[in-house]
């Protein structure tokens, strides 16, 4: 049996205003407070996992410890099966220049890996999405959600963010950075953990 949410006050586990809004339009017929984690001087956790529910575990628990509040995080990233699921995990740090992230050039990385496994196209993969709520007591429900597509090249569209302009999801001719962010919004990995946890939390 999936705890419910009972407190008006839910903090977000993330620094990123984007993922805090997103969250509170979703949170906007249930009446609660959604607080996010600059607001209440939060470190950002290392995540040191190797799963996305690890780091996701991690970040949650870490939130709601140190604050008394049930915290809710998200850790996600795109799996891509002719690289052994990679980058998974390490998604966002394929970005990471030094001088803060580039994506494109993450692209140009997953494409020469998938050209160096002799792996011919379609490259399937799935961009996965894993959403924690933790409570103060150290409880806590976990709610993974998936987008399956595959790997296209070249990069298609400027919508979106991220992996998106290579990323193109089954049943659709359009790249994620090609479709507008609202039909982006209702089929992506993130909608389908959100539709869980609400269905799990709060309905
Ligand atoms: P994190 O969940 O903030 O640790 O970062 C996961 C990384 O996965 C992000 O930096 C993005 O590069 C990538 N990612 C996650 N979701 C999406 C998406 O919807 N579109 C494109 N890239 C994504």
């Amino acid at each position: 049996m999936t705890r419910k949410f009972a407190g008006d006050r839910l903090l977000v586990a993330t620094h990123n205003q984007g993922k805090l809004d997103e969250i509170a339009d979703l949170l906007k017929n249930y009446k609660i407070s959604v607080v996010g984690a600059a607001e209440m001087d939060l470190p950002e956790p290392e995540e040191t996992g190797t799963t996305f529910v690890e780091n996701a575990r991690l970040k949650a628990h870490a939130a709601a410890k140190a604050t008394g509040l049930p915290a809710l995080s998200d850790d996600s990233g795109l799996e891509i099966d002719a690289l052994n699921g990679a980058p998974g995990v390490y998604t966002a740090d394929w970005a990471e220049t030094g001088s803060g992230r580039d994506f494109v050039m993450a692209m140009e990385k997953a494409h020469d890996a998938l050209l160096k496994s002799g792996v011919q196209p379609p490259w399937t993969g799935r961009f996965c999405c894993t959403l924690v709520l933790a409570w103060p007591d150290g409880h806590d429900e976990v709610f993974p959600g998936k987008m399956e597509g595959q790997i296209v090249w070249p990069m298609r569209g400027d919508q979106g963010h991220g992996y998106d302009p290579v990323f193109q999801p089954t049943g659709y001719g359009m790249t994620f950075g090609e479709m507008d962010r609202w039909e982006k919004n209702r089929i992506s990995h993130r909608a389908d953990a959100f539709r869980k946890f609400v269905a799990g939390c709060f309905d």
